[in-house]
């Protein structure tokens, strides 16, 4: 038995914050701004997780007005999302994601992202497609205003 979901988020970029994508610090001028660390990526990946599960949304889960989450690494809600969909007898089978950006390049850290959400959802890293694209500087993301994440996973019933 298998169930699919999908899940995208955008986030806005600002200057002289960190940015966070993936789960892993970027080498950038400009980050995410968000309630949480802003990780674009891993908000796409909750939401595709849940939504497979039938399980809400993330905004659901871990509200954005709420003290609890302010800063929180995104890691830790993807971790908690594991255990939900885990607790309701899902295993993951895939995820494929892709990050929409026309900054920076992100292709030097693609592994490494890879590896470190294969490492918070406990699955193997050839688990985790990951990819980046531009928008050929169409639209907010073209225009280095935002970057935006898609994400798709299936599971399996155990
Ligand atoms: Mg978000």
């Amino acid at each position: 038995m298998y169930r699919i979901g999908n899940g995208y988020d955008v986030h806005r970029l600002k200057e002289g914050i960190p940015l966070r994508v993936g789960g892993i610090n970027i080498p950038y001028e400009f980050g995410l701004e968000a309630h949480s660390d802003g990780d674009v990526l891993i908000h796409a990946l909750c939401d595709a997780l849940l939504g497979a599960a039938a399980l809400g949304d993330i905004g659901q889960h871990f509200p954005d007005n709420s003290a609890e989450f302010k800063g929180i690494d995104s890691r830790i809600l993807l971790t908690r999302v594991c255990e939900l969909i885990r607790e309701k007898g899902f295993e993951i089978g895939n995820v494929d994601n892709t990050i929409v950006a026309q900054v920076p390049k992100f292709l030097p850290y693609i592994i490494s992202m890879r590896e470190e959400l294969a490492r918070v959802m406990n699955i193997e890293v050839d688990r985790v497609g990951l990819k980046a694209t531009t928008t050929e500087k169409l639209g907010f993301t073209g225009r280095k205003e935002g970057i935006a994440a898609i994400s798709t996973v299936i599971l399996q019933k155990v």
